[in-house]
């Protein structure tokens, strides 16, 4: 207002001036006409001061700008002001963008940013010794042409990025490292580079002693067990007094015996990578032969069994593999469902756009059984956690049944689903992916 007011009191005063000029020489138009063309010389001269003044290079001292008064000194203050505002916020920006490199480079793993085009954008310098990356000769280049392992050209391209990716270092063989993916902005990546040396050597002697531990005792396990067997074969041979004795140490051995059997398992899981060739399995066969299998050994529960599944699905994996997964979850509704209940094992696959499966096989294993309360749910199929320990022994269960499943389904690129309401009965589903279906008209 301030500015407004002087300027119009500048335009007033020449106004003044021009019409007593004007008077005093007899011609006021004249008078105005001068007075107007000054008044645009002057407005032309700020203007030109003022391109000046914006001319000056950034880098140049910050000169304030050009004295002014009236309208033009508003639009001088307001513009200089303005500039102040925006350097504070790129000083501001700076600091921040260098204290994240600093901070950065401090840490141990390796951060890269790619571009929208698959390019390397900026990296910390943890990528320098874990990937050898250089700066700026690898700036733009494809991350794919760095880390030239076709593993990881497959992980990059497949956009899902919920398990994390292991391989050796390039150049490198006795380092591991594990590759993460986070997606961000428009298509653009974010690398997380982790030395995992020393952490999966520590996996390695761990699977090893498991693997070496099951395969040694097997055989003392055996011996024992064959003595027991002899011995109850033949009980009158036994005094009254150690009849009971033998007969629990013969459970327990059993027990011991079935641990050993999952623990090797596991291990073998563990270890071992899915062949690449494998099996083209029709679903129902196997269902049937699971369910007559599992309906013998519990024949006195008289269970009632319904199977579900479509004659024509086809799934491609590991017919053993996939047999004692879904073996485990129909023993267990068998164990955990009072007799002359109700077990059912269907396959159904995911309904399309709107349930979001896109086409992923489910086979579920649901009874109506003693249930399992929800607090146990999500450890469930951790090893030897068992809901009710007691109960468990009982029923000659290992402890280890589910985290079979759960090893065998994740080698399928699959994963277990658990829905238990207590004292109600459980459903347990293996999701498997669409591309493990295999001539299905499903
Ligand atoms: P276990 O050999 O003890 O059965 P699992 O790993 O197969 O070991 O199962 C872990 C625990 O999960 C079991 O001890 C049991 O308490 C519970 N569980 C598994 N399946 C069922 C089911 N269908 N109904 C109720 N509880 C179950």
């Amino acid at each position: 207002m301030q500015y407004w007011r002087t300027e119009l009191n500048r335009m007033l005063l020449l106004a003044v001036l021009a019409f007593l000029v004007g008077l005093l020489f007899g011609n006021i138009t004249l008078a105005f006409l001068v007075a107007l063309v000054g008044y645009a010389l002057f407005n032309l001269r700020q203007l030109y001061r003022l391109r000046k003044w914006l001319e000056q290079s950034p880098e140049a001292e910050r000169s304030p700008p050009p004295e002014s008064t009236g309208l033009w000194g508003g639009i001088f203050d307001g513009i200089y002001r303005l500039q102040e505002q925006e350097r504070g916020a790129h000083e501001h920006l700076t600091n921040i963008v260098n204290k994240a490199q600093e901070s950065s480079a401090a840490l141990g793993m390796g951060i890269i940013m790619i571009n929208r085009n698959n390019g390397l954008d900026w990296w910390n310098s943890a990528c320098e010794k874990l990937l050898g990356l250089h700066y700026p000769q690898d700036r733009n280049q494809l991350v794919t042409n760095l880390v030239r392992d076709p593993r990881f050209a497959e992980y990059f391209q497949q956009n899902d990025y919920k398990q994390p990716l292991r391989l050796q270092a390039p150049g490198d063989s006795g380092r591991i490292l594990e590759f993460e993916i986070a997606l961000f902005g428009e298509q653009e990546r974010l690398i997380i580079v982790r030395d995992i040396s020393q952490l999966y050597r520590l996996e390695l002697v761990r699977k090893d002693f498991v693997g070496n531990v099951s395969h040694e005792l097997g055989t003392p396990i055996t011996v024992v067990k064959g003595y027991l067997e002899a011995m109850l074969d033949n009980p009158e041979d036994i005094s009254e007094k150690w009849r009971k004795p033998v007969q629990q140490m013969m459970q327990q051995s059993q027990r011991m015996e079935n641990i050993v059997r999952d623990l090797l398992l596991l291990s073998t899981l563990e270890t071992g990578t899915l062949p690449r060739t494998q099996d083209n399995i029709v679903l129902h066969e196997l269902f049937g032969e699971i369910r007559n299998d599992t309906a013998q050994v519990f024949a006195e529960k008289n269970h009632e069994f319904v199977v579900s599944c479509d004659e024509s699905l086809r799934v491609s994996g590991k017919r053993s593999e996939l047999y004692s997964a879904i073996s485990n979850l129909v023993v267990n509704a068998a164990k955990y469902t009072p007799p002359r209940g109700r077990i059912a094992l269907s396959a159904e696959v995911g309904g399309g756009d709107k349930s979001g499966e896109n086409g992923k096989l489910r086979i579920s294993v649901e009874d109506n059984g003693i249930g399992i309360e929800s607090r146990h749910i999500p450890r469930i199929s951790e090893r030897f956690y068992r809901v009710d320990a007691s109960r468990s022994s009982e029923t000659g269960g290992t402890g280890l049944g589910l985290a079979i499943v759960k090893h065998i389904l994740t080698r399928h690129q699959g994963r277990l689903l658990i829905e238990s309401t207590f004292g109600e009965g459980s459903r347990f589903t293996a999701e498997l992916p669409a591309a493990r279906l295999t001539n299905s008209s499903a």
